[in-house]
């Protein structure tokens, strides 16, 4: 009997991924269970309570039985950031969102899970935004703009069975930015070709491309510039 518990209101942000999603939930015959926000837990009678705060109802309190539970903690920045005049409202580093700069100090530019840009929070996004801050900074070290923008790019690998994948790849607004054409990977769809590439392609990708600085894939957009 497995039960779903979610604090937000859908299953996943981007809706051409849900369907995918949603034929595992009927699958594996588990619950769905929105706005449930996990507020405590008794390890040694296994209950987990959750303040439901359903739109337009008032909260309530709701304790269910588990015998093995899985949690994803809330997201935050570390605490010497979130203290940090460097943090917006929410804790995360200041950022525009196109080129990464900070948004009041110039000389600081950030990437990764620790900054605001409204992106998925993922090593694939961080693997982008690493020559766009790169090649920006080298632009403003020589006295220029910005010149490479962040189109949001990120990716979940969503691990729905073993051999099967749904890779979600998107943008920001939830624009669908697959790597590959469709016939060789369909994101929206769970596939072995899916994870055939987290298993045995992203290791090396990742260890030889990626951390050497060698990545022929991830070169970012260049920004228009009307007169320069
Ligand atoms: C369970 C799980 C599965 C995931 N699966 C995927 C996936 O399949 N694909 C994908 O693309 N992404 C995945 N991610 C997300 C990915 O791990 C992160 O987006 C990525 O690691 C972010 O990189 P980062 O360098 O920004 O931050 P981090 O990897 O968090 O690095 C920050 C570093 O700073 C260090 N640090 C913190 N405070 C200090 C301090 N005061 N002084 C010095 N160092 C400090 C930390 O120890 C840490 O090493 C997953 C994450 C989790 C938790």
């Amino acid at each position: 009997d497995i039960q779903f518990m979610n604090a937000g209101g859908v299953l996943f942000g981007v809706k051409d991924y849900v369907p995918a999603l949603e034929s595992y939930i009927a699958k594996y015959n588990a619950d769905c269970n929105f706005f449930h926000n996990l507020v405590s837990v008794d390890g040694e009678a296994k209950k987990a309570t959750f303040k439901v705060a359903k739109p337009e109802t008032d909260p309530e309190m709701v304790t269910v039985d588990f015998d093995m539970m899985h949690v994803c903690p809330p997201q935050v920045a570390p605490d010497f950031i979130r203290v940090s005049p460097l943090a917006d409202a929410a804790g995360w580093v200041d950022v525009d969102q196109a080129t990464l700069r900070h948004k009041s100090f110039d000389n600081v530019w950030s990437l990764g899970d620790v900054m605001n840009a409204p992106n998925a929070k993922t090593a694939a996004a961080a693997r982008k935004q690493a020559p766009v801050v790169a090649d920006n900074i080298v632009a403003d070290i020589a006295g220029r703009s910005p010149v490479a923008a962040y189109d949001g790019y990120g990716s979940c690998p969503l691990t729905v069975e073993r051999g099967k994948i749904v890779l979600a790849e998107f943008g920001y607004g939830g624009v669908l930015k697959p790597s590959f054409p469709s016939f060789l990977v369909d994101g929206t769809k769970p596939t072995r070709a899916a994870w055939f590439l987290k298993e045995k392609m992203l290791p090396p990708i990742y260890w030889q491309a990626m951390l050497k600085g060698k990545e022929w894939m991830a070169k970012p957009e260049k920004i228009q510039i009307a007169a320069e």
